[in-house]
């Protein structure tokens, strides 16, 4: 059902398909030898190591691929990238999967997609994270009340220990609406 639903995408978005080719050159060197595995200190929490991953990609399976939740996991440390055998930009191909995931609006990524929109906002707003505006935005947009529940302990903790500072959300363009645009402009 979701790698049909893939397929449909992909082909329907011939510009991410090109991507996601693009992204597959980054990675054809790999040898398989498993380091980028060993080393990423996330692959607990994986449903498929990264060496597994760069081959389906290889191998053209990428509705594999985006079956996983495995590149959303990611969290750019570069370990992986500096142990490769083979120098592969893999902290960078991951990146480029989230944001292909993310174009194609893949409903398994949709919360992911949100989380991300809110956290961008609030960088592009205020230059830095403002944890309860950041999360206001991303429970606003999930529509779940049942979401911000999740969290609820974790806020009261969080609360409890100062480490949370409720402030009036600022209007205006944003800190770093400049950096934005010129990125947006570099990419299109
Ligand atoms: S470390 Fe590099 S060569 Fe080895 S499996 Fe990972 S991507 Fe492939
Ligand atoms: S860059 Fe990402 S995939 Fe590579 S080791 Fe770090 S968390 Fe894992």
């Amino acid at each position: 059902m979701v790698s049909s639903d893939i397929s449909e995408k992909l082909a329907a978005l011939p510009g991410i398909s090109h991507r996601v080719d693009q992204i597959k050159h980054l990675v054809d060197a790999c040898i398989q030898c498993g380091t980028c595995s060993a080393s990423c200190p996330n692959l607990d929490f994986m449903d498929m190591t990264p060496r597994r991953m760069w081959r389906y990609l290889l191998a053209g399976r990428v509705e594999k691929v985006f079956a996983s939740h495995t590149f959303t996991l990611c969290s750019s440390c570069y370990v992986c990238t500096l142990r490769c055998p083979r120098g592969l930009p893999l902290t960078e191909a991951m990146a480029e999967l989230k944001q292909a995931a993310f174009a194609l609006k893949l409903d398994q990524f949709r919360r992911s997609r949100l989380f991300y929109a809110a956290f961008m906002e609030n960088i592009r707003q205020y230059g830095r994270v403002r944890e309860m505006e950041m999360m206001t935005r991303y429970f606003l947009a999930v529509k779940n009340p049942l979401v911000p529940l999740g969290y609820a302990s974790t806020g009261a903790r969080l609360l409890k220990k100062n480490k949370l500072q409720p402030r009036l959300p600022s209007r205006g363009p944003g800190k770093l609406a400049h950096l934005f645009e010129q990125a947006h402009r570099q990419e299109h």
